[in-house]
Parts: C-alpha cells; structure tokens; sequence
C-alpha cells in the first residue's frame, strides 16, 4: 500500500486541515511555502495522468474550499500536480499541492525556504 493510502487509512499520522469522503487535505510533512497543503482522492490514482473527469469534478471544489479555509483566496495561491518521472513526482498517488502565504517564486518548489519568502 503507497504511504497517501496509508495516511487515508490512518495507518501513518498525519496533519489534516480537510476531509470529505471522498477527499483528503493534510499538511506537507516538508513544506516549501509558508502554507504547503496536500490534496488527494483517497482512493489509489496513480497521477494525474490516470484520473477521471469525475474525480476532477469532484476535487476542484474541494481544493477551493482548502483555498477559502485557509484564507488564501484572498491574495491567491498556486496549485500543482507533478506527473512522473521527468515532472518530479516522487510519491506515486495522485496528490495537489497547494501553495500559498507569500508571494511565490517561480522557481520555489525545488529550492527555497519558505521562511524566507514571507
Ligand atoms: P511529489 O514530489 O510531487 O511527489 O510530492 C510529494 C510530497 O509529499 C512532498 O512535498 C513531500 O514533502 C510530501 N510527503 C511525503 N511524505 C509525506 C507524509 N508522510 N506526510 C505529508 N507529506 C508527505
Ligand atoms: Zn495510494
């Protein structure tokens, strides 16, 4: 079982700021912004490459909604999904990232730290 099933399942602890039954929003456990949040489905999608529209459908709301509880519409966010080998994703369940909290750096997600962007 992949360590986001694990979290799901409650088998790892984890920060969770959001939960519905289909979805999953918790802390990443190395954040690169001063608000680094990640958004999953809980059932097993490998990435994005493999979703379905309906899983989608149902996640952008959801992802809007750890947007709003966080107070991030306001002065915006970003939200990224890295897909495989070449885009960096290193653990294999479809997982969003939502960044926010600071005006972000192009560049942010592979070298900064986040408390210096605040
Ligand atoms: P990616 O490189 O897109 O696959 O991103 C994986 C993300 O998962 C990284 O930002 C990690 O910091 C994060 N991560 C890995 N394990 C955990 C965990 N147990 N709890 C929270 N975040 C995690
Ligand atoms: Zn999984």
């Amino acid at each position: 079982m992949c360590i986001f099933c694990k979290i799901v399942k409650r088998e790892i602890p984890s920060n969770i700021i959001l939960e519905n039954e289909d979805f999953l929003a918790f802390h990443d456990i190395n954040p690169k912004a001063p608000v680094h949040i990640l958004v999953i489905p809980k059932v097993h999608v490998e990435s994005f490459h493999e979703v379905s529209g309906e899983i989608m459908s149902g996640i952008t709301p959801f992802i809007q909604k750890v947007a709003k509880e966080l107070s991030l519409d306001k002065n915006g966010y970003r939200v990224i999904t890295n897909i495989g080998e070449d885009g960096g994703q290193e653990v294999k369940h479809l997982h969003f990232h939502v960044l926010g909290g600071a005006k972000l750096a192009w560049s942010h997600l592979s070298d900064a730290h986040p408390k210096e962007m605040i």
